[in-house]
């Protein structure tokens, strides 16, 4: 059983402070030493199977997003062999995990924290940064702050969970064993944070969880130095067993497997649709009814009242929608602007758009890098042409380049159909569309917002009028799992605002907190009976 009280009390849990890189300053002279050498390691990346490096004949190229031909890494391609030989490794490594206190099993994800805020930091950036092509800025609050902050607190959300105990009467003591599940937990996560691909195997794992983790085959150079840390930070062998695998194989095999115990995932929704009816059709020959997280698409929204600051919602849209190039699931991507507003907003917005530097991402001064992949960029290349081919007014950008990399401009669409095609998809680019209402018409645009698209993840009001916020935030009650008054919906901060969306959003099971852990054990309450009865008459029989 869970020995809680060797863990406590553990160290207090902090946000890890956010270097900010300035010219002169020592984190941005190893990080542009880290990531030069980078360019050129080019490594061969291995599955990590029970601890061991597995390498195949097979492998994929693996080029940066902004530059083609930054040839950075080779991968490994998993076979159905492969998968079954990391499920295999998985379970053989369960039972001295499962049993061991959560003292051991904290001390590794501590330690992993302090690693990678300490030594392993610009190695991470750079790998996040070249890619996934990411801002230095953005790298830093993904790649080493978020991640350090999901090992930090999720072992002092673990401790609060397994401190949850029943109430004991005289003559018998009830206690709660915090169990991890019985088999094995498939993680499978998205390309866009370095630090949700370290997080997904992570949560379970510290659970006492043994760990399949497939990462996106957009982020195998910064998965794979993850999990380089987590070794060096004392993980034994087996406990997480990294596959670069075709999604499709991967999934077949593991559910092919009756010990398979739960999913967790961060992706696209219809990605995690998919993986639910697999599942289900799987349950027959399933010892457990697995666990299901997932954490998917948003279509966010900023809706500000003729009350808002105008300068503070023009920093809102701006990096709301743009940085990352608008790949954060979080992003703002719609836009419900007050006619009162709308000429100051408009003529701010657009200047600050087209002057955002976009580039290389080693070049420190960049704003935005390239999109992910070729896939991305047609995707937002056809929107872009769509609402053209719609007579939608582009304000600002709309402009792609693909030659060196797969760069798409920060663009603003302004729309007079507040349900047009852009107003409900979710694009997953530097794409925001606007939709101008009449003052008059606030509750009609509450309205648009709660009830547009399938989403429900992250929205934010802007106004100064306490009541219209106060208005805001019960018509936009469903309308999102993370709100924000005054703020750009992006940017949430573990152990401050725990993040997860409703509706076609996921499970909202709430990424580095106590309700996302709870997710990966399986309680059993034991009571002992101190004095047990030497009589089966009860004495209302006289
Ligand atoms: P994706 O759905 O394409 O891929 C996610 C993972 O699923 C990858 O590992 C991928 O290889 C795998 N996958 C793809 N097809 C699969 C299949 N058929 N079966 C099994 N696995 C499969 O998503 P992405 O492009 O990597 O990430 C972007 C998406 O993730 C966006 O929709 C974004 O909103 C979402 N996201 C959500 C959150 C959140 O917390 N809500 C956070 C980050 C990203």
């Amino acid at each position: 059983m869970t020995d809680v009280q060797s863990a406590l009390p553990l160290p207090a849990a902090r946000n890890e402070p956010v270097l900010d890189y300035a010219p002169g300053s020592p984190e941005r002279e190893e990080l542009e030493a880290r990531l030069k050498s980078m360019k050129d390691e080019r490594p061969l990346l291995p599955h990590v199977i029970g601890g061991r490096d597995v390498t195949t004949e097979e492998t994929r190229r693996y080029t940066a997003p902004h530059d083609h031909s930054l040839h950075l890494a080779d991968v490994a391609v998993a076979t159905p062999e492969h998968i079954r030989r990391a499920i295999d490794a998985a379970k053989a490594a369960r039972a001295e995990w499962a049993s061991a206190s959560f003292a051991d099993r904290a001390a590794v994800f501590l330690r992993a924290a302090d690693l990678l805020s300490t030594t392993w930091r610009s190695t991470l950036n750079a790998a996040t940064m070249l890619g996934q092509s990411k801002s230095i800025f953005q790298s830093e609050i993904d790649a080493a702050c978020e991640l350090a902050d999901f090992w930090r607190f999720n072992c002092n959300f673990a401790a609060r969970l397994y401190e949850d105990q029943p109430l004991s009467v005289p003559g018998s003591w009830n206690r709660v064993d915090y169990r991890p599940l019985e088999g094995f937990v498939l993680a499978v996560s998205p390309f866009n944070f370095t630090s949700i691909g370290g997080n997904l195997p992570s949560a379970p794992a510290l659970m006492g969880n043994v760990v399949v983790w497939k990462p996106s085959d957009k982020q195998v150079l910064s998965a794979h130095y993850t999990m380089r840390l987590l070794q060096q930070a004392g993980l034994p062998d087996g406990v997480i067993n990294l596959v670069y695998g075709d999604p499709g194989t991967t999934v077949d095999t593991v559910l092919a497997d009756e010990d398979f115990a739960g999913l967790h995932f961060t992706g696209s929704t219809a990605v995690f649709k998919q993986l639910w009816r697999e599942i289900a059709e799987a349950l027959p020959h399933l010892r457990s009814y697995p666990r299901i997280v997932g954490e998917t698409g948003g279509k966010n929204f900023v809706v500000a009242h003729p009350s808002a600051d105008p300068a503070a919602l023009v920093v809102a849209l701006a990096r709301g929608a743009f940085e990352y190039q608008g790949q954060k699931c979080s992003a703002a991507s719609r836009a419900y602007i007050p006619r009162s507003l709308w000429s100051e907003v408009e003529d701010e917005l657009c200047e600050v758009a087209s002057s955002m530097p976009m580039g290389d991402v080693s070049d420190l001064s960049t704003f935005l890098g390239a999109v992910i992949d070729e896939n991305a960029f047609n995707r937002l290349s056809d929107a872009i042409e769509g609402a053209r081919g719609r007579g939608e007014r582009i304000l600002v950008g709309g402009g792609t380049e693909r030659e060196r990399g797969w760069f798409v401009q920060p663009t603003v669409i302004l729309t007079e159909d507040p349900r047009s095609d852009t107003m409900q998809r979710e694009l997953f680019g530097p794409i925001l569309t606007v939709y101008v209402y009449d003052d008059a018409d606030w509750d009609q645009a509450l309205e648009l917002a709660a009830t547009t698209g399938p989403y429900a993840l992250t929205g934010s009001v802007f106004a100064r009028d306490r009541a219209a916020v106060r208005r805001a935030t019960d018509a936009l009650r469903d309308a999102a799992g993370n709100f924000y008054v005054n703020d750009k919906p992006t940017g949430a901060v573990v152990g401050q605002q725990p993040f997860g969306g409703a509706r076609g959003s996921g499970t909202n099971d709430k990424a580095g907190s106590m309700w996302n852990l709870i997710r990966w054990v399986s309680p059993r309450a034991i009571k002992e009976n101190f004095t047990p009865p030497h009589d089966w008459r009860y004495p209302h029989m006289g």
